[in-house]
């Protein structure tokens, strides 16, 4: 029988090699203590004594194996939170990011006193940004995705919270694809936009869907102008694109998209002050 004090020594020697302390504690806090034991953290601390049944002792055990082998631990529970709405995960989609949440809040922002019908998410993934934002307000929301997999998460995420969208399998980087598409007045997307370079070996990220994270550094907007383009036709007029984007690339961003004929372009930060969202005018 194992007390959770001496559990947790054993949780950081099997993961110190590969992690640091504060990512260690990060998921003990909110993985282990939280979603497994069902536990609040000051009654962690307050009664490092407290037994640990094997069954959870042996889940931790399993927690571990899972995370030397390099993945999120996200895909160890199958779901993560954002917004605080629980959404189900897998390899086939990004996990969902805090900066994402940022995003839906500049949305929001802009769209409580105007009349916005017609929303369109590019890049769904597994349905979060749609989801959130068809649960805060009364629009009507189509969400692509080039994958298949990747859509049918979506479309269980969008069931769980009991919010109909419009998935459409649909690559945006194909012009005739997209023609099926409807005229929106305002466009939501966290298009792939890391380069391969920025993201050390050994990363997690590294077992999330390349293709949903990376870009070739050749062509590192290829779907912000796929995006401005669409908008081109799609948008109607006044309406808006927010893009979650590359900080380290923005103003070489707001280039090609001045160059695309928009001329009205504001920037705005994330919560570590880096210049992670535009807003496009059309
Ligand atoms: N922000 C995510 C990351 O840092 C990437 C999201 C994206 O590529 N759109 O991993």
């Amino acid at each position: 029988m194992l007390n959770i004090k001496s559990i947790k020594i054993n949780f950081n020697n099997k993961l110190k090699s590969i992690y640091s302390s504060r990512e260690i504690n990060s998921i003990w806090n909110q993985w282990v203590v939280k979603e497994l034991l069902k536990m609040k953290t000051i009654q962690y601390l307050t009664n490092p004594d407290i037994i640990i049944v094997e069954k959870s002792q042996a889940q931790i055990n399993l927690i571990i194996k899972h995370l030397l082998s390099g993945k999120p631990i996200q895909y160890f529970f199958g779901y993560s939170y954002f917004k605080g709405f629980k959404f189900l995960v897998n390899d086939h989609v990004l996990i969902p990011r805090p900066e994402t949440e940022e995003l839906i809040d500049h949305v929001l922002n802009y769209v409580k006193d105007k009349k916005i019908k017609k929303i369109i998410d590019i890049g769904t993934g597994s349905g979060c940004i749609s989801i959130v934002l068809k649960k805060k307000l009364n629009v009507d929301i189509t969400a692509v995705d080039n994958s298949k997999k990747a859509l049918d998460l979506a479309s269980r995420n969008a069931q769980y919270h009991r919010t109909s969208i419009d998935f459409k399998l649909i690559n945006i980087l194909d012009v005739s694809q997209r023609q099926s598409l409807p005229k929106v007045d305002l466009i939501v997307s966290n298009p792939p936009y890391v380069l391969k370079e920025e993201v050390p070996l050994g990363s997690v990220v590294l077992s999330e869907p390349f293709d949903a994270i990376f870009v070739d550094e050749e062509d590192p907007f290829v779907f912000y102008k796929a995006i401005c383009q669409f908008a081109k036709e799609n948008l109607n007029h006044g309406g808006k694109i927010f893009f979650e984007i590359n900080s380290k690339l923005v103003f070489q961003l707001i280039d090609v998209i001045k160059l695309l004929g928009f001329s009205h372009i504001e920037i705005r930060h994330d919560f570590f002050e880096k210049k992670r969202f535009i807003i496009v005018s059309s």
